[in-house]
């Protein structure tokens, strides 16, 4: 998987989507929870970010890969079944 800065900007500029993150296929299914494959680009990887004062999932995310933002739209089940 490339991870250039260039396929980072490509798309950095589009409007944000709006997914939920418990439909979202699993990056690795036996892996983290929270790693989701990138709905845009199938490609890179949504991480789900850590608000790193509170420590509570961001709502926002991007892709590593096509830059893509994404908001959550289940950030609160996401927050308490996932932490
Ligand atoms: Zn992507």
């Amino acid at each position: 998987m490339a991870l250039s800065k260039d396929k980072f900007l490509s798309n950095k500029g589009s409007p944000v989507k709006r997914v939920r993150h418990s439909e979202l296929e699993r990056f690795d299914p036996v892996g983290s929870l929270f790693k989701s494959v990138c709905p845009e680009c199938q490609d890179g990887i949504l991480l789900v970010q850590r608000n790193l004062e509170t420590l509570e999932l961001e709502g926002i995310d991007n892709c590593i890969h096509c830059g893509q933002t994404f908001v959550y739209v289940d950030i609160e089940d996401m927050r308490r079944v996932l932490g």
